[in-house]
C-alpha cells in the first residue's frame, strides 16, 4: 500500500469513527487504486478519491409510526446521496435491525462504483431504516413505510434520486412507499425502482441481481472455456438474490445445494430443484417462514442452525464447485474463504454488497480462483433499475426477452471491462482490482470534467 493511501485511510478512520464497514469498503477499493493512483497525478491533485469517500450529502431523520395495538413506535430513517457525478442518487433502501449509518456509507460507496461499471447514467446513494419489518402486520409495515416517506419524499425525485429495494424492502414496502410519495406530490413518476408490473415496474427486475450474478459467473467460466453445467453450487441466503439465483443456475444445469436465512442453513445433497425453490419462494414471500421448514418438508437436507460462538460458518465447509453468497455483508471471513478453497471452489460470485471481509478477500485472490466482487458481479439488479427509469421516461415497457437480453449485454460488457482494465493495469484477472478501477475511471472523469463541486 503506498504512503498515499495509508495516509488517506488513517484520515478515514479518524473522520468517520465507529463505522468498521465502511472503512473496509474504503480500504479495498483504495488498495487497487493505488495502481492509478500512482500512474495519474491529476487525480491525486483534483483529490478525487477524498472527495468519492465524502458523501455529497446525508440525510438522517426521526420515524415515528403507530403499531396494530396503539403504541407509538420510533425508528431512524436515512438517506446517503453520496456521488451525482455521472447521473441521479441511485441505490436501495435497507430496512434491518442492523442498519446504521457507517453500513449505508459503505453500501452508498460501493454503489457508486456498481453503477459506473453498468454503462448507465446512474450515481450513487443508498437509505434505509433499523426498522424490521420481520414480524410487523402488513398493516404495521404499511404505516411504517408512510411515515418513512413523509420525510423522504422532501429530498428524492425521478432527476434527482431513485431509491429502489434491498434487504427488508421487497415488492409490498415499494408498494406502500410510492403510494405515500404519489399521495404527497400528486405525480406519477419513476421516483422508485421495483415496482408492481402494473403501475410502473419492469419484467426482470424482480429477477435481475440473481440472473445477473449468474450471468456473471458463466462469463468467467466461458473465459476459461467451461460452464456451469453440472456444478455443485453453495448458495446463502434465501431472499430475492438467493432465490433467483438459484432459479438461474437451474436454467443453467447447474447443481445448488445450500440456502440459508440468519437463524440457520439448509444442506441438500440430493440438490434443490425447481419445486423445491418452489416452496422456498411460498415460505419466505409468501408465509414469511424461517429457512428451517425446508429440512421439515424436505428429508434429503439437514438443518444446522447459526452458532454465533463459531469463528466460521459451515455452510462454507461443503465440497463444492462454486460459491454464489446472497446474504449480508460479512457473511464470508477468513476462515471460511480458506475451507472454500479447501473443499474444492474454484469460482465465487458475490450477489450480496461485500460478503466477503477483507482477509477472505486476500485469500481467494492468493489462491487464484475466479472471485468476482458484488460490485461487478450484483450489479445486475441496478442495472435493470436503470433500464426501468429508461421505461418509465419513455412511458413504454419492453418485453421480458428485451430486458433480459439488455441484462445479459450489460453483465457481460461488466465482465470485460473487468478483464481488459486489470490486464492494462498489470494484474490480469483480478476482478477486484478491475471492477474498482473501471468503476472509479468513469466517475473521477466525470467529477474532473465537472470541476470542484
Ligand atoms: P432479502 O431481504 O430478500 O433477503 C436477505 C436474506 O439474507 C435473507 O435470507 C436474510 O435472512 C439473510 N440475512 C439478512 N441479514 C442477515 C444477517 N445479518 N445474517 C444472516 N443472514 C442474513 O434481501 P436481498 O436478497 O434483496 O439482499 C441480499 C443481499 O444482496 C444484500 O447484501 C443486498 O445488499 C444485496 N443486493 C440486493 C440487490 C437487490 O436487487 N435486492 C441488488 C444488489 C445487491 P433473514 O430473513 O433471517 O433476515
Amino acid at each position: 500500500m503506498s504512503d498515499y493511501v495509508a495516509t488517506l485511510l488513517a484520515n478515514v478512520k479518524a473522520q468517520n469513527p465507529a463505522e468498521p464497514e465502511f472503512h473496509q469498503a474504503v480500504q479495498e477499493v483504495a488498495e487497487s487504486l493505488t495502481l492509478v493512483l500512482d500512474r495519474h497525478r491529476e487525480y491525486r491533485q483534483a483529490k478525487l478519491l477524498e472527495r468519492i469517500i465524502e458523501p455529497e450529502r446525508v440525510l438522517m431523520f426521526r420515524v415515528p409510526w403507530l403499531d396494530d395495538r396503539g403504541e407509538v413506535q420510533l425508528h431512524r430513517g436515512f438517506r446517503i446521496e453520496m456521488n451525482s457525478a455521472i447521473g441521479p442518487y441511485k441505490g436501495g433502501l435497507r430496512f434491518h435491525p442492523s442498519v446504521n449509518l457507517g453500513i449505508l456509507k459503505f453500501l452508498a460507496f460501493e454503489q457508486t462504483f456498481k453503477n459506473s461499471l453498468t454503462t448507465l447514467p446512474m450515481g450513487g446513494g443508498k437509505g434505509g431504516s433499523d426498522f424490521d419489518p420481520k414480524g410487523k402486520s402488513d398493516n404495521e409495515v404499511m404505516r411504517f413505510c408512510q411515515s418513512f416517506m413523509t420525510e423522504l419524499a422532501r429530498h428524492i425525485g425521478a432527476n434527482t434520486d431513485v431509491p429502489a429495494g434491498d434487504i427488508g424492502v421487497g415488492g409490498r414496502e415499494i408498494g406502500y412507499l410510492f403510494g405515500q410519495y404519489k399521495r404527497l406530490r400528486n405525480e406519477f413518476t419513476g421516483v422508485l425502482t421495483g415496482k408492481g408490473l402494473g403501475w410502473g415496474g419492469s419484467l426482470i427486475r424482480p429477477e435481475a441481481t440473481g440472473y445477473g450474478c449468474v450471468y456473471f459467473a458463466a462469463e468467467m467460466l466461458a473465459a476459461r472455456g467451461q460452464t456451469l453445467e453440472g456444478k455443485t453450487c453453495l448458495v446463502s441466503g434465501s431472499g430475492n438474490v438467493a432465490q433467483y439465483t438459484v432459479e438461474k443456475l437451474l436454467d443453467l444445469g447447474a447443481r445448488p445445494v445450500t440456502l440459508s436465512d440468519s437463524a440457520g442453513y439448509i444442506y441438500d445433497e440430493a440438490g434443490i430443484d425447481r419445486d423445491k425453490l418452489k416452496f422456498v419462494i411460498a415460505l419466505k414471500n409468501v408465509r414469511r417462514g424461517r429457512i428451517a421448514e425446508y429440512a421439515a418438508q424436505y428429508k434429503t437436507a439437514t438443518y444446522v442452525p447459526a452458532d454465533p460462538t463459531l469463528d466460521h460458518n459451515p455452510l462454507w465447509s461443503h465440497k463444492a464447485d462454486c460459491a454464489f453468497p446472497c446474504a449480508t455483508q460479512n457473511e464470508v471471513l477468513g476462515k471460511d474463504a480458506a475451507n472454500l478453497v479447501r473443499g474444492g471452489v474454484q469460482l465465487v460470485a458475490e450477489g450480496a454488497n461485500m460478503p466477503t471481509n477483507l482477509e477472505g478477500v486476500h485469500h481467494f485472490l492468493q489462491a487464484h480462483i475466479m472471485y468476482a466482487p458484488g460490485k461487478a458481479a450484483n450489479a445486475g439488479g441496478v442495472a435493470v433499475s436503470g433500464l426501468e427509469m429508461a421505461q418509465n421516461s419513455m412511458r413504454y415497457s419492453w418485453q421480458r426477452e428485451e430486458v433480459d437480453d439488455r441484462l445479459r449485454v450489460i453483465m457481460k460488457n461488466i465482465h470485460k471491462a473487468c478483464i481488459t482494465t486489470s490486464e492494462r493495469f498489470g494484474v490480469a484477472g483480478n476482478y477486484v482490482a478491475g471492477a474498482n478501477i473501471a468503476g472509479f475511471l468513469k466517475v473521477a472523469d466525470a467529477m474532473l470534467d465537472q470541476g470542484v463541486v
